[in-house]
């Protein structure tokens, strides 16, 4: 680190937990960001300004006028713009000196394992089960660490799937890939604009903490809010040992 980023970092640095050491943590890793929407826009936003050395951001979509009630990452003058080149334009303004690719495509198949390989943690901003499900897959399958979020309503929901240990769970433990689950779109039920600020810096937290290895993960935790009322709750998620995901993969020896 130079003395200008030494500067920058400077309150990261002086927290105990991270240093520079973890400071360095967060300049070497890669975090791929699935999602420039509501989420993927506050929780890209922190990572840029903390200094994740290397961020890739993936949404095949264009900025639509009734985005910019929630996704903060874009502007009015953006809309019709692909979302990613928008977020890319917020994210360099705010940190010029880390890497961001910017990628307007939606991911399957090898495409999405090859980058999630390349990742040391994945956040899921997505808003669709057959993504998610995909995302979780390629997670188990390279052992990369899953941050999860979503929202609709005044309902918030956060949790990490970390593969790595072979004893949490993974997304589809949680939610079985083989259940049908009804995606509710934020276009016909709509969503209280601040709750994917709040659930989508939480993921940033918590993909931070990931890369740093600092305190507790959510892993095995699913943290629930109630936004109307402002109360969060937590669940513990078990591992599901007949998971069609997680459950086929070998537990490391
Ligand atoms: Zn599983």
């Amino acid at each position: 680190m130079n003395d200008h980023q030494l500067l920058r970092y400077s309150r990261h640095i002086l927290l105990d937990e991270i240093g520079i050491e973890g400071q360095q943590a967060l300049l070497d890793a890669h975090v791929l960001v699935i999602g420039a929407g509501g989420l993927g826009s506050p929780a890209a936003m922190y990572l840029a300004a903390s200094g994740v050395g290397k961020l890739t951001l993936v949404d095949d979509d264009t900025v639509d006028l009734t985005n910019l009630q929630r996704q903060i990452a874009h502007t009015t003058g953006r809309v019709g713009q692909p979302k990613v080149l928008s977020a890319c334009q917020t994210l360099s303004g705010i940190n010029p000196e880390i890497d961001i690719v910017a990628l307007q495509e939606r991911l399957d198949g090898a495409r999405l394992a090859e980058l999630v390989c390349s990742s040391t943690v994945v956040l899921d901003c997505t808003d669709n089960f057959a993504t998610r499900h995909a995302v979780n897959r390629a997670c188990v399958a390279a052992r990369v660490p899953l941050v999860s979020g979503a929202v609709i309503r005044f309902d918030g929901q956060v949790s990490v799937f970390d593969p790595r240990t072979g004893t949490q769970p993974c997304y589809s433990c949680l939610f079985p890939q083989e259940q049908q689950f009804t995606d509710e779109a934020c276009s016909s039920m709509g969503v209280f604009a601040p709750l994917v600020g709040v659930v989508g810096a939480m993921q940033a937290a918590e993909a931070l903490k990931l890369i740093m290895g600092v305190g507790e993960s959510l892993a095995g935790r699913l943290l629930l809010l109630d936004g109307l009322h402002m109360e969060w709750s937590s669940m513990r998620v078990a591992r599901d040992s007949g998971c069609a995901v997680c459950g086929a993969v070998a537990l490391p020896a």
